[in-house]
């Protein structure tokens, strides 16, 4: 069995070792409901609050209470979109972009079907939202304007803190899909001053099944989940208390990272590997490489090579890497992210992602490299056999 390469960090991260270590105390001893009102709740429910400010402390949350937790970011942004849809008032215009996850891009197209107008931003050539179109497209009609701050498949990263600024100023209320800038960017939500942020644990070293939304101080929140005064009565349900403890020591750790040279070691490695291609390999695309990215993601083309074919190949000498984001590579179906930005479906289908981890090192850097050239080289060759002699 090959050596795994583990290269699909935006789909999801393994947790850090320090978070397994936090967490299995609240499975095995503390195991404590916190609303309960003995000292076995109590503990849990300290450990929530711990969380709760160690999540505050990375997000710039301003203060723990800005935070409810939830089973993930697909539920953090549901809330924040059914409830910025509940309580908008007569508006109803929504605008968002065409690049967005499909947390976002399915709630959003239930919504039109309810009467809401949906617009959606379309992006350039490298990924970057229009902001001219956006700024156009903003009246005092606007219920809603929902933008990710990274994304996930090519790693741009949006000037959320103009778009944001944008939508205020017509009086929108405004959601930022936060999930992949989490944790691999400063985020300060209340200088955003966007009224709802969602984050998801497991893209940071994290558990699966936890995420959180912040919720600007005053704003109206609609409970998603109601059956409980559990999260100040903004989320019913008990407590996943030994994730949440995870996702705490998660944000904690990487809070750490960002202030170190962490950032700029994985940049340089992810860079090692686009050169390494780019030499290896004739006609190779990086999308996106003209736009600011995050540092551990690359997206790109080995022109008339299958991405899937590629992938798969790929995957036999251990090497974890996805054709764009896991739900849509599910799909088989080509990007909706890469023909925003201007490529054919077939283009669209020759691409893949690779993303990196605070964990990565350069020996993995290198023979990930190595696995993709002879995978591209070997395609290659079945796809144009030499001719044969007559
Ligand atoms: N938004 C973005 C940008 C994502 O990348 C993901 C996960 O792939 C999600 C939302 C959904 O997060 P979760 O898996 O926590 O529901």
């Amino acid at each position: 069995m090959a050596t795994r390469l583990y290269f699909d960090n935006n789909a999801t991260t393994a947790a850090a070792p320090e978070v397994l270590a936090a967490m299995w105390p609240f499975h095995a001893e503390h195991y404590g409901n916190p609303s309960s009102l003995h000292s076995l709740g109590d503990e849990s429910a300290r450990a929530l609050s711990t969380a709760r400010a160690a999540l505050a402390r990375l997000l710039g949350a301003g203060s723990p209470a800005r935070l409810v937790f939830t089973s993930g970011a697909t539920e953090a942004n549901a809330t924040a979109l059914a409830s910025a849809l509940a309580t908008c008032g007569t508006r109803r215009r929504i605008l968002t972009t065409a690049v967005e996850h499909p947390a976002v891009l399915e709630p959003l197209a239930h919504a039109r079907e309810r009467g809401f107008e949906v617009v959606v931003i379309g992006v350039d050539g490298e990924g970057r939202v229009d902001r001219e179109r956006w700024r156009s497209e903003l009246d005092e009609r606007t219920a809603l304007a929902s933008v990710m701050a990274a994304n996930n498949e090519t790693g741009v990263i949006h000037g959320v803190d103009e778009l944001v600024a944008d939508a205020r100023r017509v009086g929108a209320l405004t959601h930022v899909d936060a999930v992949q800038a989490c944790g691999k960017l400063p985020l300060d939500c209340e200088r955003l001053g966007a009224d709802f942020v969602a984050v998801s644990a497991h893209k940071l070293h994290g558990p699966k099944g936890v995420g959180a939304l912040y919720i600007r101080r005053g704003v109206e929140l609609a409970p998603f989940l109601r059956g409980g005064p559990q999260e100040d009565e903004r989320r019913g349900g008990t407590e996943n208390v030994p994730a949440i403890v995870g996702f705490g020591r998660a944000a904690m750790l990487a809070r750490e990272w960002l202030a170190g040279e962490g950032p700029t070691r994985l940049a340089a490695l992810r860079d090692r590997l686009e050169a390494t291609l780019l030499g290896a390999l004739s006609e190779v695309s990086i999308h996106g490489r003209g736009a600011p990215r995050l540092a551990n993601t690359t997206n790109l083309r080995v022109e008339g090579v299958s991405g899937e074919a590629l992938v798969m190949l790929a995957s036999d000498e251990g090497l974890c890497a996805s054709t764009g984001a896991a739900c849509s590579a599910s799909r088989h179906r080509p990007s909706h992210v890469l023909l925003a930005m201007g490529l054919s479906p077939a283009q669209a289908s020759s691409s893949v992602r690779l993303s990196l981890s605070r964990y990565t090192t350069e020996a993995e850097v290198d023979a990930a490299a190595e696995v993709l050239v002879r995978a591209a080289q070997r395609l290659r060759a079945v796809a144009n056999p030499l001719p044969t002699a007559p």
